[in-house]
């Protein structure tokens, strides 16, 4: 897998995983960045930090792009899209909060070695309506996150042209859309198995200080 300039992340993007954590719905995306250094391959096996508090599961669509975009307009947008993927969007969710308490920047508990794990891009024709995406995440053989893209604040064609309004997005850049609700610390030994548009994807949980 090419490592991309960088990955960008949007917050709160479905409403019911901003309630589970206690947040209103924001007005406009919020946006963070992974750096390329955070990606690896989710198809190996997903190496968590063991020794800074919990490390939650965000199960999202990863969009890639193909082509330059600034301010982009809708087709534009649409058109730029390369291929459609998931990731986990890694987060070490007792720091973050001591970040968010101290308003401090996130990437201690977000842009770390491995905390963009995303499976391989499918062609975009695999999913010809981007508001009809579904998804899931499977950990241990039971379901703990599902997602449909039509449940988004913001849709994926209308997200790529936010972002790319406030900085440039680049090809080979990676788009991370939000997480549905269901987020949860993971543990070591556990198998997750994603699925999206018919294709899954396993990997199994390991220690990264191990
Ligand atoms: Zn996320």
């Amino acid at each position: 897998m090419s490592q991309p300039g960088k990955v960008v992340c949007v917050g709160r993007n479905y409403a019911e995983h901003a309630r589970e954590l206690g947040h209103a719905v924001p007005e406009q995306p919020l946006l963070f960045m992974k750096p390329g250094s955070a990606v690896v391959d989710l198809r190996s096996p997903l190496a968590i930090p063991t020794d800074r508090g919990a490390c939650h599961h965000e199960t999202e669509i990863c969009l890639l792009l193909g082509r330059d975009l600034r301010r982009a307009d809708a087709e534009q947008a649409r058109a730029a899209i390369a291929g459609i993927g998931l990731g986990l969007d890694l987060t070490l969710r007792d720091l973050q909060a001591e970040l968010k308490a101290a308003g401090h920047p996130w990437e201690r508990a977000k842009a770390f070695d491995g905390a963009a794990a995303l499976t391989p891009f499918l062609p975009p024709a695999t999913c010809p309506d981007l508001t009809q995406i579904e998804f899931f995440l499977d950990v241990d053989g039971q379901r703990r996150q599902t997602g449909h893209s039509g449940d988004m604040l913001l849709g994926i064609v209308d997200l790529l042209a936010h972002i790319s309004a406030v900085f440039s997005l680049q090809a080979g850049d990676v788009v991370m859309s939000g997480t549905p609700a269901g987020v949860a610390a993971l543990q070591v030994g556990q198998q997750l198995r994603l699925g999206l548009a018919g294709v899954t994807w396993s990997t199994h949980v390991v220690a990264a200080d191990a």
